[in-house]
């Protein structure tokens, strides 16, 4: 699985920091960024409710 966030799409509201804490950051230009691009097994539950709760649908996992 690779994690994606769509800058085009990201306004920056913290919402994936707050759910999945281990897995995105905020930059400098206060957009989400992925902290592992290729995370494990087991933290693809918390990639989902990452990608699931972002309001601009602006996370992708693939793979
Ligand atoms: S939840 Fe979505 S809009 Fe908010 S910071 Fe994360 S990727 Fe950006």
């Amino acid at each position: 699985m690779k994690i994606r966030v769509d800058r085009e799409l990201c306004e920056g509201n913290s919402v994936c920091v707050a759910l999945a804490p281990a897995l995105f950051d905020l930059d400098d230009d206060n957009m989400a960024v992925p902290m592992v691009e290729n995370p494990a097994a087991e933290a693809m539950a918390e990639a989902e409710r990452a990608a699931n709760g972002c309001p601009r649908e602006a996370i992708a996992l693939d793979g």
